[in-house]
């Protein structure tokens, strides 16, 4: 993620604010200019300080709701262009639901800020109801809707996210029962949004498709019987092959996870670079580890050259996070074969720049 600053005062802004807690000013993110403003009003909207075109703008209809600060262009609609691919959310008579709502939307926005730094075809199910994508946060406290999936996936374009994994103590246990390593709202989102993905740029593609089977497997490999398979009997030596555990049910899961594990790395070295990180450990013979993150992950042809820098900026956050007695900020390791399944989403990812 970017770091962003007020254009009027300077002072530094996260991705989800909406007011600049120095100057006052509002504050809206501008999708097409991939940026944070500060905003000025004018008699029908605002100005946004950091649009020199002078377009006008309003705020998405779910500003109100707290859980959006996303702005559009004068007659477009009353929905930014991430909100505008939820079909169904939780019930906003109840608190807690509102809570769950704002934390899948603040993953869900950074989930779309990555898929346009990618420059990804983002379209809404509203406008292609076969081929464009959409969201549906579904709680299982409420009665969930006919039309809708009462687990976390994705079905043709409509990902399901459990509205329980917005809690984390809830998302913990499950996380405990599952013994994973990490389970986060936004993994979700990058997991889910990856099945989408192979869709639309893996299965239209003869060639890639081809490269894709000779990578993950052949994905036409029983569904069912395979997750069956998998939770009776996991891999046991997943780790020389695989991202997760997971990863190992199914050619599909396999993709859907190391896609994810794709986003985890350009949006982690994204962040790294914007704060320039660099290390140069005091040991002469830790000098392995010196590196210099300054590297845009969206547009680095070199996927080596990324985990080059991402390897040793993680290996220290581990241990800034154990010296915390947190868990490990990056509990993964990349083993070749993972590496070369990575490094096919890049070469693909690149081909959209
Ligand atoms: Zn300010
Ligand atoms: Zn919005
Ligand atoms: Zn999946």
């Amino acid at each position: 993620m970017k770091i962003f600053s007020c254009q009027k005062c300077q002072q530094t802004l996260l991705f989800e604010n909406t007011l600049c807690e120095q100057c006052g000013s509002q504050l809206g993110f501008i999708p097409d200019l991939i940026t944070l403003s500060a905003l000025e009003p004018t008699e029908t909207g605002f100005r946004a300080l950091a649009d020199a075109s002078g377009r006008e703008w309003r705020y998405c209809d779910n500003h109100k709701h707290n859980v959006c600060n996303w702005l559009l262009e004068g007659a477009e609609g009353d929905l930014c262009m991430a909100c505008e691919m939820n079909r169904h959310i939780p019930n906003l008579g109840r608190i807690e639901q509102h809570q769950a709502w704002q934390q899948l939307e603040f993953a869900k926005h950074q989930l779309v800020y990555s898929l346009l730094q990618l420059n990804l075809p983002i379209i809404s199910k509203q406008e292609d109801p076969e081929d464009g994508l959409s969201f549906d946060f579904i709680s299982e406290e409420n009665v969930v809707p006919e039309d809708a999936q009462a687990t976390t996936g994705h079905a043709l374009g409509q990902v399901t996210i459990n509205a329980a994994e917005a809690k984390a103590s809830d998302r913990e246990e499950m996380r405990e029962n599952m013994q994973e390593s990490y389970r986060t709202l936004i993994g979700h989102f990058r997991h889910e949004v990856g099945h989408y993905y192979w869709d639309q740029l893996v299965a239209t593609d003869e060639v890639t498709l081809a490269s894709y089977r000779a990578l993950f497997g052949d994905e036409r490999a029983n569904y069912g019987e395979s997750l069956e398979k998998h939770y009776e009997t996991p891999l046991e030596n997943w780790q020389d092959s695989f991202v997760s555990v997971y990863a190992s049910s199914h050619p599909w899961e396999d993709w859907a996870e190391t896609w994810a594990h794709y986003l985890h790395i350009v949006d982690t070295l994204e962040t790294a670079s914007q704060f320039g990180f660099s290390l140069s450990p005091l040991e002469p013979q830790q000098s392995q580890l010196a590196v210099m993150v300054n590297i845009n992950p969206y547009r680095h042809s070199n996927f080596e050259d990324m985990l080059a820098q991402y390897l040793p900026l993680t290996f220290a956050v581990n241990m800034l996070n154990r010296s915390m007695g947190q868990p490990d900020l990056y509990p993964f390791v990349l083993v070749p074969a993972v590496r070369e399944k990575l490094s096919f989403i890049h070469e693909l990812l690149a081909q959209e720049w």
